[in-house]
């Protein structure tokens, strides 16, 4: 029941009405000690200016070409996308992993770790991909062995490999794939490279301007065979989750053929995306000056997670909890013999949060930071019992 997140967040929020001495640890949004969403204020100085034509028209299938040449902007230091690509403006980071989950969906398995955002499970079987799970970690560092294991079956047995990767500020651990582990990922795939096998790579970036480890360079090796896609977010990094936006940049040899695809997977699914949003982020990504603000309020919200995450990290220590790897973000996760039972039982002491596999997830975001170490407290006597 707890591995449900939609479910025991509107649990989490019925008993928070009842009783404000709950704490809510299933919110993945980044929230200050008032409860209120930290998002880039540029947005509300633009929302009032838009004309009638910037608002209410049906948006272009695949976004404004001016958001599609410039949204690559908050990701310029990474050198991979000075390679040819195609961008599209999706629903959210989920239209993203919904719309390149889809097109490579015909006879495809989905390597993906066990611990991860749950929604990938519910994409993949929406559109009958077969999951191949592998183990997270070993000790502390990522299961590269279990990974090319996982990678391996999946080519002896599907015609589509999609091999699906979240970095820096994985859900839901906040780990960080180092610059020689995502160098590791990169010769391991280069290696199955055969006549015949198609893979496709999505790097699920969602959470991309709270991560530690920005460079992606590795993937500038990637065999130009291989399809790398790029699902972005807006909701995470600039707060506007009810935008609904997000983007997906794909680099393959196949760019154009591929377009059409995607073009017909929107039309399916979102028909097209947010034109009041499309509008305000089109003015803010074709302003230097905007954007220029828009990061200053991306590093002061990074100040306040990161404060979060010190305190709760120490408190962890001092209370003597475990964590799964992590460096940063959103998430923390802590393994337990019996999550589901876990819980409960903090449920029953007034904390709200959800399982993984082989843990519980702690969305640091979400909890005012003068409550994170009573939660690590609380944490600590259902799990040290
Ligand atoms: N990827 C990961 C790992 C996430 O945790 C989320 C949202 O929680 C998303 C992608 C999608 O974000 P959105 O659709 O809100 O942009």
């Amino acid at each position: 029941m707890f591995e449900d997140i939609t479910r025991v967040s509107q649990m989490a929020k019925a008993a928070v009405a009842k009783n404000p001495k709950v704490i809510n640890a299933t919110v993945g949004v980044l929230l200050d000690d008032n409860g209120d969403i930290l998002y880039s204020s540029v947005f509300d100085s633009i929302i009032p200016t838009l004309t009638p034509k910037e608002k209410y028209p049906y948006e272009d299938v695949l976004g404004p070409a001016l958001m599609r040449n410039n949204v690559l902007k908050f990701l310029k230091q990474e050198k991979f996308l000075s390679k040819p690509n195609m961008t599209m403006i999706t629903a959210g980071g989920t239209g993203a992993l919904s719309n390149a989950i889809s097109v490579f969906s015909k006879n495809a398995g989905l390597v993906v770790s066990e611990l991860c955002w749950n929604n990938y499970f519910t994409i993949a079987r929406g559109f009958q991909v077969d999951l191949y799970t592998y183990n997270t970690f070993d000790k502390d560092k990522y299961d590269l062995k279990a990974f090319e294991e996982a990678l391996d079956k999946t080519i002896a047995e599907k015609e589509n490999i999609i091999v699906l990767l979240n970095t820096p500020s994985h859900n839901p651990t906040g780990y960080d794939l180092s610059k020689e582990e995502l160098q590791s990922i990169v010769e391991i795939l280069n290696k199955k490279v055969t006549d015949g096998i198609k893979i496709t790579v999505i790097l699920d970036i969602a959470y991309y301007n709270f991560g530690l480890n920005q460079n992606l360079d590795p993937f500038l090796e990637l065999n130009e065979d291989i399809n790398l896609a790029i699902a972005y977010s807006f909701s995470k990094s600039f707060g506007i989750y009810g935008f609904r936006l997000g983007s997906l940049t794909m680099i393959s040899k196949d760019n154009e053929k591929l377009e059409k695809s995607f073009y017909s997977s929107t039309r399916a699914k979102w028909s097209n995306p947010n034109k009041l949003g499309c509008s305000v982020l089109s003015k803010v990504l074709s302003s230097d000056e905007l954007c220029e603000k828009v990061y200053e309020e991306i590093d002061k919200h990074m100040g306040v997670l990161t404060n979060k995450t010190t305190i709760f990290r120490n408190a962890l220590e001092e209370f003597n909890i475990k964590t799964f790897p992590h460096t940063n973000g959103f998430f923390l996760s802590i393994p337990v013999e019996d999550p589901e039972n876990v819980a409960l039982a903090l449920s029953e002491n007034d904390v709200y949060l959800t399982t993984v596999e082989g843990g519980i997830r702690v969305a640091i975001s979400g909890v005012p930071s003068y409550r994170l170490r009573e939660l690590a407290e609380k944490i600590a006597l259902v799990v040290n019992k």
